[in-house]
């Protein structure tokens, strides 16, 4: 049984340190071969002098003499630049690359890993939503697999096990609803960054996070499972469900629906995604129907929260159409986030930039990194001569 050599891109963060906890419970099984981290030079230093990595990245150069010099005692060698992620994320000795950066920035290390034939534990689902189409055909030209690590993908994916995904007739995504379910257009006007990031059930990173609150983490997920199971729009459904206990659901030709349960831990699905076909024993907490005796399932309020269907509409036109709400959004969350722009707002930007962003209706790699530029430019435009009034 030999030891799979792990990339974790982005390991400093809510999946990235998860997939660490995974890993020390299972060194017999994995080693954490590279790790990557965008600018915290710090936990990043305290990670690779716990895991002694082959290679620790840091795309901010101003941190990187620190990083050398902290490990300088160790057989680690010390990158630095996003460019160093996508040329050493294809080493020879790397298994399975788990990307867990957040945003964009995510597409082209993970191409160049599907290219040099490394499966990928998918976290990172803006790369699906940006490119999916390229990226299911490159994983499928080098013949690797895409393992997802998102929870509702990897309840979907454990509920196919032995099934013929012919035979799919829906798939049945759960939404908690964020810490604003139930509440008012009103009430959403005049939320604060601190309200929008207290998520009820899951500790995540801040931009998920703020995506869980608008539902547009549902949007992303959404057309994340189209290509992640290769299946239309109309055949994907929505339900909210708050205590976040049932992941998600299949319904098969014959009426039959399975879903995968669990208390909300990110650690299961990220082990999944690393022991596929194989399940190892932990000692995760246990859900018990006791502790739960009312499982709630409720429409989710797409006229409160627009983005869901912002995303259903670009998945059904296609195109480049995902790679616009998408990059719009990411700048959307960061004005939120600076206190640039109000909650509401949010979706407004996502809707300008699907308007007046050039639609491709085949776009090339080159066509989607030109649009996820052009679509930031302009949303950040957009934002910079909003009214001041549109801070509500
Ligand atoms: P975090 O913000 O907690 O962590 C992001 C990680 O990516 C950090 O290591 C960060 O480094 C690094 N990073 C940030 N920006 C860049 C960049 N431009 N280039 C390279 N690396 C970068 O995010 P999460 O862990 O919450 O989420 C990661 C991904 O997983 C997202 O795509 C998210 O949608 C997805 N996901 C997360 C879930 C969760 O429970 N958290 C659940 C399902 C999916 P640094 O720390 O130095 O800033
Ligand atoms: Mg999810």
């Amino acid at each position: 049984n030999q030891v799979k050599n792990i990339a974790i891109l982005g390991s400093t963060g809510s999946i990235g340190t998860q997939t660490l906890d995974v890993i020390r419970w299972n060194s017999n099984l994995f080693r954490a071969f590279m790790l990557t981290a965008h600018s915290n030079a710090d936990l990043l230093i305290s990670q690779a002098i716990e895991f002694v990595p082959e290679y620790a990245i840091i795309c901010d150069q101003s941190k990187y003499q620190q990083v050398k010099d902290s490990l300088a005692h160790l057989p680690i060698q010390v990158m630095d630049g996003h460019q160093a992620i996508i040329d050493l994320v294809t080493h020879p000795d790397i298994a399975v690359v788990l990307t867990a950066m957040v945003g964009f920035a995510g597409l082209e290390p993970t191409i160049a890993a599907i290219k040099a034939g490394k499966d990928i534990a998918l976290a990172n689902k803006e790369t699906l939503v940006v490119a999916g189409d390229i990226i299911t055909t490159l994983a499928k030209q080098h013949g690797i697999s895409i393992l997802p690590v998102d929870s509702e993908h990897s309840a979907i994916f454990q509920c196919l096990v032995g099934e013929d995904y012919q035979t799919i007739e829906k798939l049945i995504i759960t939404a908690s609803g964020g810490p604003f379910r139930g509440r008012s257009l009103d009430f959403l006007a005049n939320v604060t960054r601190e309200d929008a990031l207290k998520h009820p059930n899951w500790v995540m990173g801040a931009k998920i996070t703020i995506d869980s609150a608008s539902l547009m983490n549902k949007g992303l997920e959404v057309i994340e499972a189209k290509w992640l199971f290769d299946i239309e729009a109309d055949q994907i459904e929505v339900v909210v469900h708050p205590q976040s206990i049932v992941h998600s659901l299949v319904q098969f030709r014959d009426g039959s629906i399975k879903a995968q349960l669990g208390l909300p831990d990110m650690k299961l699905p990220i082990q999944y995604a690393l022991t596929y076909p194989e399940r190892v024993t932990t000692n995760f907490k246990r859900f018990n129907f006791m502790d739960y005796p009312n499982l709630t399932f409720e429409k989710p309020d797409t006229d409160t929260f627009r983005n869901l269907n912002l995303a259903y509409t670009a998945l059904k036109q296609g195109g480049n159409m995902p790679c616009i709400i998408n990059a719009a959004n990411e700048i959307a969350v960061a004005g939120f986030l600076n206190g640039n722009i109000g909650f509401l707002t949010m979706s407004g930007v996502i809707e300008e930039c699907m308007q007046q962003i050039n639609f491709i209706s085949t776009p090339t790699l080159a066509d989607y990194l030109n649009t996820d530029k052009e679509t930031r430019i302009f949303a950040q435009n957009y934002i910079k001569q909003l009214p001041s009034k549109a801070l509500q």
